[in-house]
């Protein structure tokens, strides 16, 4: 019959088209539905438009979920070094940024082309515009309703991605059905997302905006040494990124703005050395000089000679500046976050395969899971991974 299919995935996103072409190389018959006009739009926006595909480094460590070990099994089985030797086999070009982060050498439509041509070669559908409007099981078969008509399946993958960026056609569709099916959502929240600040910090930072600077971002679970943004917003770059999925409301975050330099021996070296050089001045060899004026103001350190200060004194400036207390007001949320931090409760679905524990033949996939990457490439090796373990299986 025309409408029937073995599997049906809802998502054309990175985990929804990887998982496709995986099951339509099995023989399977494969149908994809998205709503949106174009598949895998965040793919096409993500790394600034060059897709930061995955990383080399990609271990079990840098996912956060409810359990940790749940990642484990599907990461092992699909690897980044598979996902790359499918980029290669595609004649992809792509170069390491940074900190192992692989991307594009020309534009991240090279990757959503692959996925597509994957799933064209292995004969599976992708069906783009098409709005769910009904899912229901009969204890034999999925029947989706949409706004293209009624599909059935006897599978069904729930590939449909996190609330981050509405905008792209983020929707919580794939933790409705997760429930109507009986599973449990773990909350969710903005992920890998910059912070806002209050008021009073806010007018402190005001000159500083667009200056980047090295730190080391920490709080009692994790601690990253990246670049720091200072917006007319809040705070950004990915130090900050990567301890927002960490961070809960209300906590400090502790920020070491000279991560390569013990301040206090620093201080106390320079106060012996060159005991007439004014604080101001140290302070400018270290930062850019309105970040400078900016310390000084805020944390009201007296403008003197080294020499003038007591061992206490400056101790107690080293601990602020290796260990700079900010309390963030909040992040921006849903609007600017990279990823979905929570989603479907891991420990209802097989590590193996992504199969339901508690529905028959359904599956989810990707970031709809209770599975969140740090940045730096590790959300797309999620989707890869969790995809081919389910499209091998399904
Ligand atoms: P998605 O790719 O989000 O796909 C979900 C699909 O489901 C979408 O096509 C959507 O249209 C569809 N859908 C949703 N609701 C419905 C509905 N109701 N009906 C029908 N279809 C629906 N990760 C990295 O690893 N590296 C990066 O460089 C990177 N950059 C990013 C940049 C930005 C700006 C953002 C927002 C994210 C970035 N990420 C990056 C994260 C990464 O994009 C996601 O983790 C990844 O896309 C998740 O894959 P997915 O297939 O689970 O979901």
């Amino acid at each position: 019959e025309q409408n029937f299919f073995d599997i049906i995935i809802l998502g054309a996103g990175a985990a929804g088209l990887h998982c496709a072409a995986t099951a339509a190389r099995r023989g399977r018959s494969v149908l994809v539905l998205d709503h949106a006009k174009q598949a895998g739009k965040k793919i096409l926006i993500s790394g600034g438009g060059r897709c930061n595909f995955t990383n080399m480094y990609s271990t079990p460590e840098n996912f956060i979920s409810s359990n940790p070990h749940f990642c484990k099994s599907a990461l092992s089985r699909y690897t980044q070094w598979d996902f790359i030797a499918q980029v290669d086999k595609h004649d992809i070009a792509w170069h390491e940024k940074t900190l192992g982060q692989l991307f594009c050498n020309d534009s991240a439509k090279d990757i959503v082309r692959m996925l597509l041509k994957e799933c064209s070669d292995a004969g599976a559908q992708v069906q783009l515009r098409t709005e769910v409007l009904k899912v229901a099981y009969d204890n034999e078969n999925y029947e989706i309703q949409s706004s293209q008509g009624d599909y059935q399946a006897k599978s069904l993958v729930i590939a449909t991605g996190g609330l981050s960026m509405p905008k792209l056609g983020a929707t919580p569709l794939g933790y409705q059905l997760a429930e109507q099916f009986g599973h449990s959502i773990k909350p969710v929240r903005a992920g890998l997302v910059p912070f806002t600040l209050h008021e009073q910090d806010k007018d402190a930072f005001a000159d500083l905006s667009g200056l980047a600077t090295e730190i080391q971002a920490s709080n009692d679970d994790a601690s990253f040494k990246e670049a720091m943004l200072f917006t007319h917003r809040g705070l950004s770059g990915p130090a900050i990124l990567q301890i927002s999925s960490y961070w809960k409301a209300g906590e400090a975050v502790t920020i070491n703005l000279l991560p390569d330099m013990d301040a206090q021996q620093a201080l106390r070296e320079a106060k012996q050395n060159s005991p007439k050089q004014g604080l101001k001045s140290w302070l400018q060899q270290q930062f850019p000089k309105r970040l400078t004026e900016v310390l000084l103001t805020r944390e009201q350190w007296p403008q003197k000679n080294l020499a003038d200060y007591s061992h206490q004194q400056l101790d107690d400036i080293a601990t602020t500046l290796n260990g700079w207390q900010l309390k963030p007001n909040g992040t921006e949320g849903y609007r600017t976050a990279e990823v979905t931090l929570g989603g479907v409760n891991v420990d209802e679905v097989s590590s193996k395969t992504m199969q339901s524990k508690l529905q028959p033949n359904l599956y989810f996939i990707g970031e709809v899971l209770d599975v969140t990457g740090w940045l730096g490439g590790y959300n797309f090796q999620w989707a890869w991974s969790s995809a081919w373990v389910c499209g091998e299986a399904v």
